[in-house]
């Protein structure tokens, strides 16, 4: 494909590729879709009428068939709802994408109510009966899955309740996510430069935030500001009803803390969390540390916020997407070839949309469908080296999604925190790469550069981001509905703490949490970066000193999916201890290498006059 002159409004150099959805449906009319749900609905009442009243007293053969077939008609339902929610992502403008996935969604939430009492009837089993029924070997398969409905036994609450929760959930708080999503792929941003206005989309006044033009990159931030305050009444009401939705059903629900429930569902405690955080918080130095040398670098005084991600001299310039694919295809291959052959499959079988569109969700994610079947990667690739990055880590999604299928529809995804493994690691990778293939030091600086804000936006932003939610939570529960302009400054209250003196955050800064959706769609998911993030720089050192033997341990690793809780995972397959609260440290020490690698680079380049 080419890459020739594209104005800011078309498809960008990733134009044409687009996935194709047809291994899930045809179209959105196909009778198979609507058949599956009926198939899955049917299945659903012979299930209760097999099962219900009875769940207690099954022995562990009689539950673990139950629970195949539980598995069995989750699948019908499970391929509509990703073909309903891929298609939204695709084109979140047409109506009729939307309106198909909020039936499949009222659908799907039928057929769950339908088997809910089997959750409710086991969680019910005292912990003695429970322990009896799961230590026989013939429950072993499915020994994990059901001990994990168990961790939610004083959160349950009684059947009536639950089906009234799921089915309100359609017009309450996922329809709010489905608006938020809606207005902000469709907001416009009006860019005033050099005396013409421009017209763009949110994905597209970011980028341009990393334009060389400090006059752009100041423009853009002021037109990325406006076009935020002027929806701040719409987004920051579906904000705070989220909030509040949240704090509802977490006193319904006995959660004490707005973090609780995050944590149980990523199978971890409280105090690992708080140690990861704490680690991340006391290494905030290294961010101020690395913002001083890129302003020394860009030969300014003081950064401003819309200076963060003004490239650096020696940073290359566009790449197709034709050398994205082969940087990352080759990386990943000179790491194990298994992997590189998954990856592959992506780009060949259309699994990939790349291409920027209107309407297109914006950002990027993989998403596991059936085990049957194989994962679909978004992204809007505009072509800078922080895309290839994301193409890198939405195919380390896809391949360790590809490689835990084996685990079945119910344990192929990982918890969050453990979800971003690969991803980051195929990161790693292709940085590893790109810096031995260099040889032009001031390229390598900005690769380097590069690297330790990919990084830094991974580790502490992340952290930063945790702490905001933390204190939105708090004060929307102390204070009752927050004006944004509250908000904004819990914002920049968070934030500030990690640039210290070298960038000023200024008051329009304050209004850039209203278009993040993490906050919106999953609450307190940040902190799973900072721990994926760290993870990897541990799981890399654990590479570079085993070699080849690493590889396979790393696979099996992938492999076993959601099959246990991370911590044991990561004990049985490759040996790292994620509950020792020094274990945080040692990834933050290789980012502190990273940061004095650039130093280094920096002062070398100034002493031969070249920087
Ligand atoms: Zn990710």
């Amino acid at each position: 494909m080419t890459s020739a002159e594209h104005t800011p409004s078309d498809a960008g150099p990733a134009a044409g590729v687009r996935w194709d959805l047809s291994d899930l449906y045809a179209s959105p009319s196909d009778p198979a879709l609507e058949a599956d749900l009926d198939r899955a609905l049917a299945g659903a009442r012979d299930f209760e009428r097999a099962y219900r009243g009875r769940v207690a007293s099954q022995s562990a053969h009689a539950l673990a068939l139950a629970v195949d077939a539980l598995e069995t008609l989750n699948e019908p339902v499970t391929r509509a709802l990703s073909f309903a929610s891929l298609l939204f992502a695709g084109d979140t403008a047409d109506p009729r994408h939307g309106a198909l996935l909020q039936r499949v969604q009222e659908r799907a939430s039928e057929i769950r109510n339908t088997v809910v009492f089997f959750e409710l009837e086991w969680v019910a089993l005292t912990d003695e009966a429970a322990a009896t029924v799961l230590r026989d070997p013939l429950l072993a398969r499915r020994r994990h899955f059901l001990e994990s409905i168990r961790r939610y036994r004083a959160h349950v609450l009684s059947e009536p309740e639950e089906k009234l929760l799921e089915e309100t959930s359609n017009t309450g708080r996922r329809a709010f996510s489905r608006l938020f999503d809606e207005v902000t792929t469709s907001l416009r941003f009006q860019l005033e430069y050099a005396g013409q206005v421009a017209d763009l989309s949110e994905e597209e006044v970011l980028s341009k935030l990393h334009e060389p033009d400090r006059a752009l990159r100041r423009a853009a931030a002021a037109a990325l500001t406006a076009g935020l305050r002027t929806n701040a009444r719409l987004l920051g009401f579906v904000f705070n009803t989220l909030v509040q939705d949240k704090a509802v059903l977490d006193r319904l629900r006995h959660f004490e803390q707005p973090m609780q429930d995050r944590h149980l569902a990523n199978e971890i405690d409280a105090a690992s969390v708080e140690a990861l955080l704490s680690a991340c918080e006391r290494r905030y130095d290294l961010v101020a540390r690395y913002y001083r040398l890129k302003a020394r670098l860009l030969g300014l005084g003081r950064l401003e916020d819309h200076d963060r991600y003004a490239p650096l001299p020696g940073e290359v310039g566009e790449r197709s997407f034709a050398d994205a694919k082969r940087i990352v295809l080759d990386a990943y291959g000179d790491f194990s070839p298994e992997l590189a052959t998954i990856a592959r499959d992506f780009f060949e079988r259309r699994w990939i949309d790349a291409e920027l569109r209107p309407g297109k969700r914006g950002g990027a994610f993989s998403a596991s469908t059936l085990p049957r079947l194989h994962p679909y990667v978004l992204l809007n690739y505009t072509g800078n080296l922080r895309d290839v990055m994301t193409l890198a880590h939405e195919l380390g999604h896809g391949v360790h999604q590809s490689l835990a299928r084996v685990q079945g529809l119910f344990e192929q995804d990982t918890p969050l925190t453990t979800a971003e493994t690969a991803s980051v690691f195929g990161e790693m990778l292709v940085f590893r790469r790109l810096m031995r293939e260099e040889t032009d030091p001031r390229v390598r600086l900005a690769l380097l550069c590069g690297k330790l804000e990919d990084a830094f936006a991974t580790v502490f932003r992340q952290v930063a981001m945790t702490r905001f939610e933390e204190s939105l939570h708090a004060a929307r529960r102390a204070e009752g509905e927050l004006a944004p302009e509250r908000v904004n400054d819990l914002w920049l209250a968070a934030n500030r703490p990690m640039f210290g003196d070298s960038v000023h955050l200024s008051e329009d800064y304050g209004w850039w949490w209203l278009y993040i959706p993490h906050f919106v769609h999953s609450p307190f998911y940040c902190y799973a970066y900072a721990f994926g993030e760290l993870l990897v720089l541990a799981l890399l050192r654990r590479y570079d000193e085993e070699g080849p033997a690493f590889v396979p341990r790393y696979v099996a690793l992938l492999a076993a999916g959601g099959s246990d809780a991370p911590p044991h995972l990561l004990r049985d397959k490759v040996g790292l201890d994620i509950t020792d609260p020094a274990f945080w440290d040692g990834g933050l020490a290789l980012l502190e290498d990273l940061v004095a690698q650039a130093e280094n680079l920096a002062d070398s380049l100034r002493s031969n006059g070249r920087a």
